[in-house]
């Protein structure tokens, strides 16, 4: 650190990203991405026109984009706001909408990390709620009208998900506060809440093409609401990064939408292997989650957490493993091709052996 850091920074400690490492080719089940390329109109979309007109800047309306996300939801592109992935808008929703004093947030204890990261980044008032003890959301603890709420749905790490009519009782229940759902994991089989957008003024539904569109590399998220709040997050893009979306990710993500079977195709697939997977692991002894998302929950008395993650990545299989205290003895398994999970599995079986001799 310099001694130049604006002093605020000073303690803040920053988000760790899950490994990206290049030392070998791993099997890599960490960090939720899809295995599936981008869809042929993807590869197309991007091509030498496109790259050749790189010395020009994008639209910063983004109104083909957004046209096209309004399109498949059946919103309005005022309705719309995009931004260079998903934690942009998580970056921004705390910019925008909570502080230290009247506008506190309350998000799940165990969850996405970095919505603490941006909570202390903003110097705001925040809460962390414990999940019950099988990890699933208790609704009636977001039912104040006193806090802002972050929830991932299906949450993360654990995979669980609240239904629609859960997320609409803490909507219904915070009339003066705004609640944002985190969906990126929501297509993989829980039940999205933008048709709740329509209705109630004070709830953010937040989307990315990380996972089911196979566009993490390209960096693009979306949001979906009421007007107003776009426009206030429209407000906070214009006064930090108007061009926000790159030219090559705004044609590709128009494209993506135009495939978009392929991608609900490659969906169901991922849901697949994760029951297949799910049940594999339960017959080695291991406990699973309930998850609707593209990875998997998992813990076993066999094996300790740290000491699977560390024997599965010597043999080159990478999931991601958290160091907190209540998920220690866990580890997230992103949920990939059926030949990967073979691999995965038959590396278990290996560590399990071990162990027994
Ligand atoms: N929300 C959750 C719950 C996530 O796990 C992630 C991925 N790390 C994101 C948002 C951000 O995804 P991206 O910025 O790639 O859109």
């Amino acid at each position: 650190m310099s001694r130049y850091i604006n002093k605020k920074f000073v303690k803040l400690e920053a988000y760790t990203p899950g490994e990206q490492p290049r030392d070998m080719q791993y099997v890599k089940l960490n960090t939720n991405e899809s295995p599936f390329p981008p869809s042929a109109g993807v590869l197309r979309a991007i091509d030498k026109e496109q790259v050749s007109m790189l010395n020009l800047y994008p639209d910063p309306t983004c109104a083909s984009l957004k046209d096209a996300i309004a399109g498949l939801y059946g919103v309005e592109r005022k309705n719309v706001f995009v931004s260079n992935g998903s934690d942009d808008i998580l970056n921004f929703f705390f910019m925008a909408f909570c502080d230290e004093g009247e506008h506190p947030v309350k998000f799940p204890a165990i969850s996405y990390g970095f919505y603490q990261v941006y909570a202390e980044l903003y110097a705001t008032d925040y809460r962390k709620i414990p999940l019950k003890s099988d990890f699933s959301i208790r609704i009636e603890d977001y039912f104040g009208n006193d806090a802002n709420v972050v929830i991932a749905n299906p949450n993360a790490p654990t995979g669980i998900a609240l239904t629609k009519y859960e997320v609409e009782s803490i909507v219904k229940a915070n009339p003066d506060r705004v609640v944002l759902i985190d969906e990126a994991y929501v297509d993989f089989g829980a039940q999205s809440s933008i048709e709740l957008t329509k209705k109630y003024d004070n709830l953010l539904v937040v989307c990315t093409y990380s996972k089911s569109r196979s566009m993490a590399g390209a960096r693009l998220g979306f949001a979906i609401g009421n007007e107003e709040l776009i426009a206030d997050l429209e407000k906070i893009k214009y006064s930090t990064n108007p061009y926000n979306i790159n030219r090559l990710t705004m044609v590709a993500g128009v494209a993506a939408i135009a495939d978009n079977e392929y991608y609900v195709a490659n969906c169901k697939i991922i849901e697949e292997n994760r029951e297949y997977t799910q049940r594999e692991l339960i017959k080695l002894g291991f406990r699973v989650t309930d998850s609707k998302a593209n990875f998997i929950f998992a813990n076993s008395d066999k094996v300790g957490g740290e000491e699977l993650y560390l024997k599965l990545k010597e043999r080159g299989v990478l999931v991601r493993h958290f160091s907190a205290p209540d998920i220690c003895e866990y580890n997230r398994i992103t949920v990939g091709t059926r030949e990967q999970m073979d691999i995965l599995l038959q590396k278990i079986k290996e560590i399990l052996k071990e162990k027994e001799i």
